[in-house]
């Protein structure tokens, strides 16, 4: 019942009502993805600012127009465009807009390689998960199902340019709003959250999403050095971050904006403890691999959502790995957890 919806819990168009007071303005854009829409943000003032673009497509590309026309701006006015992480369905877009309208294009400097070879790395990242797939017991039919795929929907993205590269606690003014630059990898190696002190208002990207935890995907490193990032321990050092922060308002990449991030973390947090738990009992009644761990959990998965159940596994078995309780052996090219002691 509404009455009894804590003062947190706020309705997210009053939130959203809020915030355009505020001169910003939330553009959800279609994508091809699971996730649905993804949220694109223009802030009023000098620069016109944009928070992601969306993917790329025509669809896209007409939607954003309309939307930011909706706000009485358009695209070819937009000054600067600021990403918030590597993924597709942020950064499709952002070119088209930057060669539109000449706008700066600022994003994390450790992430601009990344951003400009976007076809490169795209490349590379998808040589990561074949190989990962296959060594944690993933089928070479569905690691090469899931490569196509991902090769399809590469159309999506684009290369990004950046002009204005981010320093990890920097600041980027835009003109009378400050918002701080805040390195959170963990969804993706490049997650940035910037922060609005003034305001207590935040630009979350994917870091935090309120009806979806946030995949902690397992990609390259963003400096080039090989391997692989551990992703679900970075991502729960940045959560513990952002929680410590003083936000009331998280404007997300989807869904609704976040009100209450703190017991979001927490049940974030809560979820991820059960998980591991879990995924020990799974590995101490038989030794497996990854995907075997999987399949026990959420049995069946869709080919599609092979990989993301993977990272899931990969990123819990990393911290069981930190603290002693399983470790990893290889067994005919094959890795296998197994329990300590
Ligand atoms: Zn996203």
């Amino acid at each position: 019942m509404p009455e009894e919806r804590r003062a947190t819990e706020r309705d997210s168009d009053e939130v959203l009502a809020e915030a355009r007071q505020h001169g910003i303005h939330c553009l959800p854009i279609p994508t091809p993805f699971a996730v649905g829409r993804v949220n694109c943000y223009l802030i009023e003032g000098d620069p016109l600012t944009l928070i992601d673009a969306g993917p790329r497509s025509d669809r896209s590309l007409a939607e954003l127009e309309s939307r930011i026309e909706g706000t009485g701006h358009s695209l070819d006015e937009i000054d600067l465009v600021v990403v918030t992480h590597q993924h597709i369905d942020h950064i499709g877009l952002v070119d088209t807009v930057a060669k539109r309208s000449g706008a700066e294009v600022a994003a994390l400097r450790i992430a601009a390689v990344r951003l400009a070879e976007f076809g490169k790395n795209s490349d590379a990242e998808d040589e990561l998960a074949v190989s990962l797939m296959l060594r944690h017991g993933i089928s070479a039919d569905i690691a090469n199902t899931l490569r196509s795929l991902s090769t399809t929907y590469r159309d999506y993205g684009d290369a990004v340019m950046v002009t204005r590269p981010l320093e990890d606690g920097g600041m980027l003014e835009l003109g009378d709003r400050r918002l701080r630059v805040l390195h959170r990898p963990g969804h993706s190696p490049s997650d940035t959250v910037f922060w609005d002190e003034d305001r207590k208002l935040a630009f979350g990207g994917d870091h935090l999403l309120s009806h979806i935890s946030s995949n902690p995907l397992i990609s390259r490193p963003l400096d080039g050095s090989p391997g692989r990032t551990r992703s679900l321990v970075n991502y729960n050092r940045s959560m513990a971050l952002t929680r410590e922060m003083p936000i009331e308002l998280m404007l997300s990449g989807h869904g609704d904006p976040i009100t209450d991030h703190v017991e979001l973390i927490d049940r974030r947090m809560a979820t991820q403890l059960r998980r591991l738990e879990k995924i020990e009992r799974i590995i101490a009644a038989r030794p497996r691999t990854a995907h075997a761990i999987a399949e026990e959990i959420w049995g069946n998965v869709a080919v599609t959502q092979a990989f993301l159940t993977l990272s899931e596994v990969i990123g819990h078995t990393d911290i069981l790995r930190d603290q002693n309780r399983v470790r990893e052996r290889e067994e005919d090219g094959l890795l296998i957890f197994e329990a300590v002691g």
